[in-house]
C-alpha cells in the first residue's frame, strides 16, 4: 500500500500552516519530517491520521487496503497516555493479543524494570516518551507515525529507542518527527516549509 498526502492544505487564523503539502509515503520507507517549531509537522501528522480536517487536499489509500482509514502506531506529541494506568497497563491495553509479561518484557528494553508498576504520571518526561513508544509498537497497525518522540532522552536512551523502534517496525512505513536528526540517517528527510 501507498499513502498519499496530496496537495494538503491547512490554514489556522488566515495563516496557511501547510501550503499544498505533498508526500507519498511508500511502503517499507521511514520519513523524517523536519522543519522549526510551528511549521506544520504536528498538524500534518494529525491530518495523516485522520485527527485534523485539511481545508484542501486528501490523504489517499492506494493499492489493495481492507480498511477505509490507515492503521497507526502513534506516538503523539502530547503522548495521551492514560495518566492513571501503569506502564504496563498503557501498553497491554492497546492489544488484545498482548499479555501484561509481554508488555513488561517490551518496556524492560528501553525503562528500568522498577518503573513499570507506577501511574505514568508519576514518571519523569523522558521515561512516559518511552512508553508511548512502546505502546506505538504494540498497536497492530501498518503504519508507525511518531511525533518528537525522543523529546528528553539522553544520547545513550536515544540511540536504545531508535534500536528499539528499528527492530519493531520489520517493514512498516515510518513516518517520525524529531529536532536531532542524529541516528535516523535511514529516514529520507521531507522539510516543511514555514
Ligand atoms: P510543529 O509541530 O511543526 O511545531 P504545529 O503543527 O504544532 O507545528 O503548529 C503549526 C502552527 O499551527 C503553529 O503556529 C500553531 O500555533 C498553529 N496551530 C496548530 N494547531 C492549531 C489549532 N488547533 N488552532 C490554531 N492554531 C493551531
Ligand atoms: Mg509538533
Amino acid at each position: 500500500m501507498t499513502i498519499e498526502a496530496e496537495n494538503i492544505t491547512k490554514i489556522y487564523d488566515d495563516r496557511k500552516v501547510l501550503d499544498n503539502f505533498c508526500l507519498e509515503i511508500k511502503d517499507e520507507a521511514a520519513y523524517l519530517i523536519t522543519g522549526p517549531s510551528g511549521s506544520g509537522k504536528t498538524t500534518f501528522l494529525n491530518i495523516l491520521l485522520g485527527l485534523v480536517k485539511p481545508d484542501s487536499g486528501r490523504i489517499r489509500l492506494l493499492g489493495d487496503y481492507k480498511y477505509p482509514y490507515i492503521l497507526a502506531g502513534t506516538v503523539f506529541q502530547e503522548e495521551r497516555l492514560c495518566e492513571d494506568f501503569s506502564a504496563v497497563r498503557n501498553v497491554y491495553m492497546v492489544n488484545r493479543k498482548l499479555s501484561p509479561s509481554f508488555a513488561r518484557e517490551e518496556l524492560e528494553q528501553l525503562l528500568p524494570a522498577d518503573e513499570l508498576d507506577k501511574p505514568v504520571r508519576e514518571l519523569s518526561g523522558g521515561m512516559r516518551r518511552r512508553v508511548s513508544i512502546v505502546r506505538a509498537a504494540a498497536v497492530p497497525s501498518d503504519l508507525l507515525v511518531m511525533d518528537e518522540p525522543f523529546t528528553g532522552l539522553d544520547p545513550e536512551t536515544r540511540q536504545k529507542a531508535i534500536e528499539y523502534i528499528l527492530k519493531k517496525r520489520g517493514d512498516k512505513p515510518l513516518v517520525i518527527t524529531s529536532h536531532e536528526t542524529e541516528g535516523l540517517e535511514f529516514c529520507r528527510k521531507v522539510p516543511i516549509h514555514p
